[in-house]
């Protein structure tokens, strides 16, 4: 059986989980406009466990899940693929298939767990895209109200995505800090459970089962478990890098792995916060502008730990450009049928990046964390629409 509590990724307090903590109460206080959040909370967890099923991994019980199909998403294996880079143990984990189409679903489901054991009723969250989607869907099946802050500016599609599911959508005047700002003081001042990415520790923990289920998926003999070698992800806040992490620590911790693998950050060159802190250790909070809307973050919110886990476990960051990412969407579906946003193919950029620094026979997965419906406009950039219609066959 595990046991759990929160404790401070900067400064090691442990605290009891509840639902009213959120930030070290310590470390937040230290907070400078501009920056990440300071004081992020991880979950700790204590005890054996010999299940493999990564639900079992996760701080609430199974009788507060939401009865929606988040997780246990395809691991691809796609032959024209693996032939064309000559790496044999290429694969592709294909999150875009959550029931509404990101990875973010994971946190969501947590989030609308853990609110539901504490008898919360309704969901707070900013987000200027997937979150917020993600957020509504899945606490439509969970029964709970979900109060979306959006900037005003926020894409359409993904507005209409989450309105669809019966969120109540608020619009922020002025840009993401104010709708963030706002969600905050919705949530302490009306009540609610806030579900900001990374200050809600639960997202971090949520993302965590997608690691436990590429260790599930890689072993011939599923009981065994196997760790891949190399992961590649798209990082916008830092915080699924985060959960990856923290779900091969798990691992680690409870001796089902012997190393963690090697985490590539991969950031889009006109949002690469993450990349230059790595170099610099400072967080510049430069205007970001990236093809891929999902991963453009001026400052990471999950920075800090991020950093924290790349030091910890050599983990590589690097940048990919719009053109890249594109070229990289259009190989991957022409390929083998996987079509992805933007974001979820800059992780595949960046393993077209590194390839030839890796060893051919090691295992490599590339994590896709959403699916290419959500944003057709990118996609459009790079394929070439039939112009004119005809009445016969002659006109081809
Ligand atoms: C949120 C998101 C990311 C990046 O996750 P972070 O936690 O912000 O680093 C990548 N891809 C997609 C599709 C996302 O929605």
């Amino acid at each position: 059986m595990l046991s759990f509590n929160y404790k401070c990724s900067q400064c090691d307090t442990v605290y009891e989980i509840s639902p009213e903590l959120m930030l070290c109460p310590d470390c937040s206080c230290r907070h400078k406009p501009g920056q990440p959040l300071s004081g992020v909370l991880e979950v700790e967890l204590k005890g054996t466990l010999t299940s493999s099923n990564p639900l079992e991994f996760l701080p609430v019980e199974a009788e507060f899940f939401p009865t929606i199909p988040v997780g246990n998403t395809p691991l691809w294996h796609p032959q024209n693929l693996v032939q064309k880079h000559g790496f044999p143990e290429l694969y592709f984990k294909d999150d875009g298939v959550n029931p509404t189409g990101s990875l973010k679903d994971r946190a969501s489901f947590l989030v609308a767990a853990f609110a539901r054991k504490h008898a919360v009723r309704e969901v707070v969250v900013a987000s200027t895209g997937n979150a917020g989607s993600s957020m509504a869907g899945v606490g439509a099946a969970a029964g709970l109200k979900v109060k979306l802050v959006l900037p005003k500016t926020a894409p359409p599609a993904k507005m209409i995505q989450a309105l669809q599911y019966g969120a109540d959508v608020v619009l922020a005047e002025k840009n993401y800090d104010q709708a963030f700002a706002l969600s905050l003081e919705y949530s302490r001042t009306r009540g609610g459970m806030n579900r900001n990415t990374a200050y809600n520790p639960m997202t971090i923990e949520g993302k965590k089962t997608v690691a436990i289920e590429i260790f599930n998926q890689l072993a011939a003999d599923s009981a065994a478990g196997k760790a891949p070698d190399h992961v590649f992800v798209g990082v916008g806040d830092g915080v699924i890098i985060s959960g990856i992490y923290k779900g091969f620590r798990d691992l680690l911790q409870l001796g089902r792995i012997s190393k963690i693998p090697t985490i590539h950050a991969v950031q889009a060159s006109g949002s690469a916060a993450i990349f230059r802190a790595m170099e610099s250790g400072t967080f510049d909070g430069q205007a970001a502008s990236t093809v891929a809307d999902s991963i453009s973050v001026d400052v990471p919110s999950n920075g800090l730990l991020a950093l924290k886990n790349l030091r910890a476990h050599n983990g590589r960051c690097l940048t990919v450009t719009d053109d890249e990412i594109l070229s990289a969407q259009q190989e991957l579906s022409s390929n083998c049928g996987l079509f992805s946003e933007p974001a979820a193919a800059t992780a595949y950029a960046g393993f077209l990046k590194q390839k030839s620094t890796l060893d051919s026979s090691e295992i490599c997965v590339v994590l896709l964390t959403g699916n290419g419906l959500k944003d057709i406009a990118s996609a459009a950039k790079k394929i070439v629409m039939p112009e004119n219609a005809i009445n016969s066959l002659d006109e081809i």
